[in-house]
């Protein structure tokens, strides 16, 4: 057993986020039991994942995506209200870190994509750091091959001019808007979760690959490595709970 205080200030020092400028509070966002027993770990907090992890009988939830974002005018309805509603009748915690979890060097979403697509970086690109580009480690059709292995679903690829790669930048989730950024950090190829329609001519046109392997593929592997890491120092159980999602 945990003090949610103990569990919330681990988070905080593991991830560091007085250091983001991001689009939603990162930390406890809902407040639940001070007595943490069981950790579930997601992707996103929907409705399907807290109704999932509560049957799993966590009391403490930690995701990537979490209930509140910019844009939002602060009322408590309609499918909004219903998710707080099952968390505050659990009396269960939600804990959210959205770029931090990106973003940490060993854990986070980025770090750990690397990891499985046998790539590590040597450096960083584009808004806040958050993008990683180091050496290429097989060619292009190798690389679309590992993503469809780790992830299991094929990338859709957008193959540039053909050339050799030596680097390769990519930024898990929502990050095609980085695509620029990655190009003028030297990448020959660029890789996240999404593609928008000016990609397509960026990769013809400057000749650097890009693939969008999926958002919510790309960002299965920060939330659980984070999760893990706190309940074995507090010897608490974790379980990693994921709802498949084709976006
Ligand atoms: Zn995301």
């Amino acid at each position: 057993m945990a003090d949610r205080k103990d569990i919330a200030s681990c988070l905080d020092q593991l991830l560091r986020p007085e250091g983001f400028k991001d689009y939603g509070p990162n930390g406890l966002q809902v407040e639940g039991a001070r007595e943490v027993r069981r950790i579930a770990s997601g992707v996103t907090a929907s409705l399907a994942f807290i109704d999932a992890a509560l049957a799993a009988g966590a009391d403490t939830l930690i995701v990537h995506h979490g209930l509140f974002w910019r844009g939002q005018d602060g009322r408590l309805t309609g499918w909004l209200a219903e998710r707080v509603r099952r968390l505050m009748a659990a009396n269960a915690n939600l804990f959210a870190y959205h770029l931090p979890l990106d973003a940490h060097a060993e854990l986070g979403n980025n770090a750990q994509l690397g990891l499985r697509l046998g790539l590590m970086a040597d450096a960083r690109f584009g808004d806040q750091d958050l993008g990683f580009i180091g050496p290429a480690t097989a060619p292009l059709d190798a690389l679309a091959a590992r993503v469809q292995q780790q992830l299991g679903r094929a990338p859709l690829l957008l193959p540039g001019d053909g050339r050799a790669l030596r680097r390769v930048a990519w930024c898990t989730g929502g990050a095609q808007g980085y695509f620029e950024a990655a190009i003028a950090a030297g990448a020959d190829a660029f890789l996240t979760g999404e593609v928008s329609e000016p990609q397509q001519h960026l990769a013809r046109e400057t000749g650097v690959a890009f693939l969008a392997c999926g958002h919510h593929a790309t960002e299965r592997f920060g939330a659980p490595a984070v999760a893990a890491q706190v309940a074995g120092r507090f010897g608490l159980e974790h379980a990693f709970i994921d709802l498949d999602n084709p976006a």
